[in-house]
């Protein structure tokens, strides 16, 4: 039998009667044929409320126990899947990431999977069960102990799935009916894409656009997973919804796809550090090993051997960061003092076309400068262009982007 991967996120499973709907599109696909792997997400907002205990429990928590509680609103979702699937009479069971096993690093809070083996599931198909409800966004390490694969990990759980499986297309049930060119939250002029390209949905991802966690796309890419984003709430419609998919398969180029905000974004500066040879490493080894995830990082002209030096981080990472630079200040690092701006916002522009196409940065810095917005840090790769800016202005940065590159005409 083939295999599909379908994948629910939280609002599509935020009610018993929201499950039940998922489950039938679940059941339309046995019906049509398929051997399905179903994974869940947590409830919505079941995960923030958990990651919210353990944060007023313990600031500075062991990462071990957040995974063994954040992990577990999936296991809820994964059991009344099931439990609906079997009232509808579809041969369906639950499995949680250590039964399948899903085995990760132990990078907990943020592990990446390792290898699914396939055994026990497909011996379950070949028994005559239709669906395997799979808990999504958690696995097991090398020590046994659970782990979670990073906000949005089910995402990644379902890709994987996928290449394991060698299912025919994964999709991707959420509550917008596709990849937008910018969140749809944001602009009500953003238009769906049909299509979007593994690499301009990977940066899109990584900059902010939530609709996919990004470990999801680079596995699609790298497995070549038929990948689709549609929603959960409209009508079936077997072509609804964004292909993500090759470059090769876009016909018409655009130079700008898509713009993505991050909120989540904190400045970080580091004032007066000795500028001699090392410092760098010496600064950027310790926020490694305590497992920040830098990005952007500017040092400034140095006047008389010292300077300034900045980096962005996630903003929940801001007290891990400022304890490992703490610890590292006690252990000799020169620098002065550490200023953390958590009021920041990361508002980036995506494209392929930009490769071959001069003029797109000035044009971005122009639209911000005449909307008064001041850029306080940029980045730049081949395909993207990124700007941190003050949060207050996510909204009008996005708007006047997204009108200025004329997405609003994309469709
Ligand atoms: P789920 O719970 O199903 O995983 P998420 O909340 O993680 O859903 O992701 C879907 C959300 O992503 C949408 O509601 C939308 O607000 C947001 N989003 C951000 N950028 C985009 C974009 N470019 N296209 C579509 N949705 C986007
Ligand atoms: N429930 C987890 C989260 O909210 C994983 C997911 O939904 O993808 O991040
Ligand atoms: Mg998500």
């Amino acid at each position: 039998m083939p295999v599909l991967v379908m994948k629910f996120g939280g609002t599509s499973v935020a009610t018993l009667d929201r499950i039940r709907r998922a489950a039938k599109r679940v059941g339309r696909e046995v019906a049509n044929g398929y051997d399905v792997i179903v994974i869940v997400s947590a409830m919505s907002g079941e995960t923030n409320k958990l990651v919210g205990f353990v944060g007023e429990t313990s600031p500075l928590y062991d990462a071990r126990e957040y995974d063994a509680v954040v992990s577990s609103g999936e296991n809820v979702t994964a059991g009344l899947m099931a439990l609906t699937l079997q009232e509808m009479d579809v041969p369906a069971r639950s499995w949680q990431g250590w039964q399948v096993p899903l085995q990760t690093t132990s990078a907990h809070g943020q592990a990446r999977i390792v290898d699914i083996p396939t055994d026990n599931i497909s011996a379950k198909f070949g028994e005559g069960m239709k669906v395997a409800v799979v808990a999504g966004f958690q696995g097991i390490s090398p020590e046994g102990r659970i782990t979670t694969l990073g906000r949005g990990g089910s995402d990644t759980t379902a890709v994987a799935f996928a290449a394991a499986f060698d299912a025919e297309r994964c999709d991707i049930y959420t509550d917008v009916d596709g990849v937008y060119t910018t969140d749809p939250r944001i602009t009500d002029k953003a238009q769906k894409l049909e299509k979007i390209a593994f690499e301009e949905m990977l940066e899109l991802a990584s900059l902010g656009a939530k609709v996919l966690q990004t470990r999801s796309v680079e596995l699609a890419m790298r497995y070549k997973v038929k990948l689709r984003v549609l929603s959960s709430f409209e009508e079936y419609d077997p072509n609804a919804g964004t292909l993500i998919c090759a470059e090769e398969d876009i016909v018409e180029s655009r130079v700008v796809s898509g713009v993505a905000a991050s909120r989540e974004e904190a400045k970080m500066t580091l004032t007066s550090v000795a500028d001699q040879p090392g410092i760098a490493a010496a600064i950027f080894g310790p926020l490694a090993d305590a497992g920040i995830n830098v990005d952007m990082i500017v040092q400034n002209i140095s006047d008389e051997g010292r300077t300034d030096m900045t980096f962005s981080c996630p903003t929940d990472q801001v007290k891990r960061a400022e304890k490992a630079l703490a610890d590292a200040k006690a252990a000799g690092l020169d620098f002065a003092e550490l200023i953390a701006d958590t009021g920041v916002a990361k508002i980036s522009v995506v494209g392929i076309g930009m490769r071959s196409q001069s003029g797109v940065a000035s044009k971005m810095f122009k639209v911000l400068s005449e909307e008064g917005i001041n850029i306080k840090v940029i980045a730049t790769s081949e395909i993207k262009i990124s700007v941190l800016v003050d949060r207050k202005y996510t909204e009008l940065a996005v708007q006047a982007l997204h009108d200025a590159f004329e997405l609003d005409k994309v469709a």
